[in-house]
């Protein structure tokens, strides 16, 4: 009996894992002929000065236009883009088109624009990740000085003396770094004060607790006091209502980010925001 129960579930996970395997395989089939395809776009998001009510820069999101499946998220598909090691292919392919559309607006009179970009653990972890970068900056003719690469703070944590030597070298080359979804992982100001960084991005789910939640208000005050002890730039992502603005403004916070302003966008509905709005030239109607 216990060896027909045994054959049982093993037949069970069997099963189930081989569904979940060819799963993965028809997915890993189908990213990699999007690729060739260009099924993959980018979406850009402003980020707010809250100080100027000036847009100073834009998030590069990416989005899979899957033939059959319509848009995927990131979060559907960069987990088995890391695991199958296609996320190489793909990360550098969204730095390259996310620098060559930036770069337009640019020339096109957004001449301040900056850009974001978000890399993943295996791209960060991979040894010819600086020279990926340098390379595609020569060739897409985009000012290091522009660029801030988003770096989750889990992943700077997992080994704080590889993240200290890149980021040194990222800082030679004169870009920038973010810390993203910070405060979810709960290092300390003795953790990141060795870590040359620019900017902290509060992790959306505590913005998305204000004005109700004092926890969430408390560690938002927290992470806004520690940027200002380091003299680095405190940032909100997941801004979607007036109440949630006041607040940050109120606190100094720096940077604002979120669906009150816009939700991400495609490239030529960006550029339709930014001179309809003409965000960049002018402040954003604040009603503080
Ligand atoms: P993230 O870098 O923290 O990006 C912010 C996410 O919040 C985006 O989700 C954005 O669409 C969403 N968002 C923006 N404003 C609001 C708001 O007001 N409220 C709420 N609830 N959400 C808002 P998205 O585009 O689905 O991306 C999710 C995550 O996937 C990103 O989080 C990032 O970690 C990763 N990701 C996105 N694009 C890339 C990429 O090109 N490469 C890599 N490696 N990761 C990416
Ligand atoms: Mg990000
Ligand atoms: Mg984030
Ligand atoms: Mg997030």
């Amino acid at each position: 009996r216990a060896k027909e129960k045994g054959k049982n579930t093993y037949e069970f996970y069997y099963n189930h894992s081989d569904s979940k395997a060819g799963d993965r395989l028809a997915l890993e089939k189908d990213m990699r002929k999007s690729i060739i395809n260009n099924d993959f776009e980018l979406y850009y998001q402003p980020q707010v000065n809250t100080h100027t009510g000036k847009v100073t820069s834009v998030e590069a999101l990416i989005r899979w236009n899957h033939p059959e499946k319509g848009v995927i998220a990131p979060s559907h598909f960069i987990p088995i883009a890391e695991e199958t090691g296609i996320i190489h292919e793909l990360g550098e392919w969204v730095v390259r088109q996310a620098c060559k559309q930036v770069r337009k607006w640019q020339v096109d009179g957004f001449a301040e624009l900056q850009l974001s970009v978000n890399i993943s653990i295996k791209q960060f972890y991979n040894k010819n990740f600086v020279s990926v970068i340098k390379d595609i900056l020569e060739e897409t003719k985009f000012d290091p000085k522009n660029l801030d690469i988003e770096i989750t703070e889990t992943m700077a944590m997992k080994d704080v003396d590889h993240a200290i030597h890149i980021f040194e070298q990222l800082k030679a080359l004169g870009i920038s770094i973010s810390l993203d979804d910070f405060g979810k992982g709960y290092s300390s100001l003795n953790h990141i004060k060795d870590l040359p960084i620019n900017r902290l991005k509060i992790d959306g789910s505590f913005i998305q607790d204000v004005p109700t939640n004092q926890e969430a208000i408390i560690i938002i005050k927290t992470i806004i006091a520690m940027a200002r002890t380091l003299n680095i730039t405190s940032m909100a992502e997941h801004v979607e209502n007036e109440d949630q603005l006041n607040f940050l403004k109120q606190l100094n916070c720096d940077e604002m980010q979120g669906y009150y302003f816009t939700p991400p966008m495609p490239a030529n509905k960006a550029k339709k925001w930014f001179e309809e709005h003409s965000y960049l030239h002018e402040k954003i109607p604040f009603s503080s």
